[in-house]
């Protein structure tokens, strides 16, 4: 379908967001009056430069306050309209949207409002204009859309239909599925947002919270198939206020914008094929199929040098496995962990963790649907004869590789790449199974985005954001997972101008022998105050002997109702630091309660290097 977006969902002038819609690859824009009025561009100057972008102007928006009212005002509220038609017939936009009075009505009546409506109808109708009448979830009277309907319907004339907009049906728990009982044609404009879940009145949640369509809480996916099933035909529309994305670059919110809809579409096309509505679905564009990670293939990690890692690898039980063939790059392993250390493009930069290689079961597959949803490409310079993986960079900047399972060597043991590595030793370790998750941060700015990259390219959930209190401001977490749990990642958002540790979290099987072997080889640790121990005590009721050994090693702990949770973690280097855990029974979170305690101690040590 026809996609669109409201100019008040990005930052810059008018000018700026007709041209980044246009690039972005928009089919139309709606005009939100406020950029209008604020623009020294004329209406029909704007409607030009629209025209040479190849952008039609879908609908002009938004016109307050209207029905409902006494008799003299609604001769005002009709000159009012009329001016805005004059308006929209230079600028070449048929179709107004009419929210639900929120200031002026004096009525609740139906029958009121819809003869109003209707008298706004004619004179809408001698402009070419058609009215969409759309229900505020806090509009005086009216707030559902079914009530909207049942107005329009009343007000029985050709030119007023309604508009439905995702984030006021579902932000008052409507269900969206009456949509289906309304014609088709009588549907004249469709408004798309998301939202998280809060707990807020509507208008303050609206006006500064709405996210793009895979960011929120909401099923925007079944909320487009009320709207196919229905027999709406018209552009799907972007409607989102959020403080965020009005300050973000305007070319870059965009992209993130259609990103979201080019997700949008599909899935609502693969809800309706799943229920074998398949038909109606052929109205939706469709994109190559959700290729969901099995695990990691590997970590890397980037520095000018990256020794100092290779000592914490050591000391953590991990093995050297050999130099690439032709690159400055090494690889270090133990059981499925692989850390990947790039010296290659890496001058004066210190170690911070720059990829993560996923297997997938088809990453041709998987690089199509990348591609479709317009996520940049890794520039890879490959050498006869190595593995070209695909590779997509995430709004943090983190490289995301694709690496094809059909492609495995040695029964699925190791991935084909890992043999373009010689001369190293084979490892003994045998506790450390695997990369548990890592652990990303990011400015603000990139986090909805960041989210969005991970929901729509690589099909991961996004179970309920945590927070953290560190000494330095609060750190939203939001984990990007697979069902399996073969593929975590945890999304940080750093507080501002803190420079937040990246890490990543090494499961093994024996968290005591870990930590013996590392001691003995000399690797410091993130210090454990005494008071989380007596904490501990309290919390769960450990006698002093456990308290003693998890003391001992320095050892964090959790339990919950599925099983317990033992971790460490190592001093960072550069930005990037480790933590190896241990999760027994059903334990599937992580320790959200030991965060504060890991960020204070890091916090120490960061103010006792920098004394020097
Ligand atoms: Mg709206
Ligand atoms: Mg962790």
């Amino acid at each position: 379908m026809r996609k669109s977006i409201a100019t008040v969902c990005l930052s810059g002038s008018l000018e700026d967001k007709l041209h980044a819609c246009a690039d972005a690859g928009f089919d139309g824009i709606e005009i939100f009056e406020p950029d209008l009025v604020v623009t020294d561009r004329s209406p029909e100057e704007i409607r030009a430069l629209a025209d040479r972008l190849g952008l039609s102007l879908d609908l002009y928006q938004p016109f307050r306050d209207f029905e409902g009212v006494r008799p003299d005002q609604l001769e005002d509220n009709l000159r009012r309209a009329r001016a805005r038609f004059e308006t929209m017939r230079r600028l070449g936009v048929d179709t107004v949207l009419v929210c639900s009075n929120v200031a002026t009505a004096t009525t609740g009546s139906d029958e009121v409002a819809a003869e109003q409506l209707r008298r706004l109808g004619d004179l809408a109708a001698s402009y070419g204009v058609r009215v969409a009448y759309e229900a505020l979830a806090w509009g005086r009277y009216v707030d559902d859309y079914r009530r909207s309907w049942e107005i329009a319907r009343l007000a029985d004339h050709e030119a007023v239909g309604v508009c439905l907009d995702s984030f006021h049906i579902l932000s008052r728990g409507h269900d969206p599925a009456a949509i289906e009982e309304i014609p088709g044609d009588k549907i004249f404009f469709a408004q798309l947002a998301d939202a998280p879940a809060l707990t807020l009145d509507v208008l303050s949640w609206s006006r500064h919270h709405r996210l793009f369509p895979g960011e929120g809480a909401w099923d925007l996916g079944r909320f487009v198939t009320h709207l196919v099933r229905a027999g709406y035909r018209g552009p799907l529309s972007l409607e989102v206020f959020n403080d965020v994305f009005r300050q973000t670059d305007t070319g870059r919110t965009a992209q993130h914008a259609l990103r979201s809809l080019v997700w949008l579409e599909d899935r609502a096309a693969r809800l309706l094929a799943e229920e074998g509505g398949g038909e109606v679905g052929a109205a939706l564009d469709r994109i190559a199929d959700v290729d969901e990670p099995t695990g990691y293939d590997y970590v890397e990690i980037k520095a000018e040098d990256t020794g100092e890692v290779e000592v914490v690898l050591d000391q953590l039980g991990l093995s050297f496995r050999g130099q690439h063939r032709t690159k400055p790059v090494r690889l270090w392993s133990a059981g499925q962990a692989r850390i990947v250390l790039n010296e290659q493009h890496a001058r004066d930069l210190e170690p911070h963790l720059a990829g993560v290689g996923l297997g997938v079961a088809d990453a041709a597959a998987a690089s199509d649907r990348a591609r479709a949803l317009a996520v940049r490409a890794v520039p890879r310079r490959t050498q006869a004869g190595e593995l070209d993986l695909a590779g997509f960079v995430a709004p943090s900047g983190l490289e995301v590789f694709l690496n094809d399972r059909r492609t495995e060597t040695r029964s699925g043991v190791e991935p084909a790449w890992a043999a373009e590595f010689d001369h190293g030793r084979p490892g003994h370790t045998r506790e450390i199974a695997g990369i548990d998750h890592v652990n990303v941060s990011h400015g603000w700015d990139a986090h909805d985005e960041a989210v969005l990259f991970y929901t729509s390219v690589l099909g991961l959930q996004k179970p309920t954001a945590t927070e953290a209190a560190g000494p330095q401001g609060l750190v939203r977490s939001q984990v990007m997972r697979t069902g399996s749990g073969g593929v975590r990642i945890s999304l940080n958002v750093a507080p501002l101008d803190v420079s937040h540790p990246q890490h990543i979290a090494l499961a093994c099987t024996d968290i005591f022998a870990v930590a013996r072997r590392a001691e003995d080889r000399g690797l410091p640790r993130v210090p454990v105050p005494d008071n989380y121990y007596d904490d501990l005590r309290a919390r769960f009721g450990l006698d002093d002997a456990t308290l003693g050994r998890l003391r001992d090693h320095q050892l964090m702990y959790d339990r919950s109702a599925a099983g317990e949770f033992w971790h460490f973690y190592t001093p960072r280097v550069g930005s990037v630091c480790f933590e190896v855990l241990q999760r027994t029974g059903g334990y599937d979170v992580y320790a959200g309660d030991n965060t504060p305690v890991l960020l204070a101690a890091q916090d120490r040590l960061d103010r006792a290097s920098r004394r020097g």
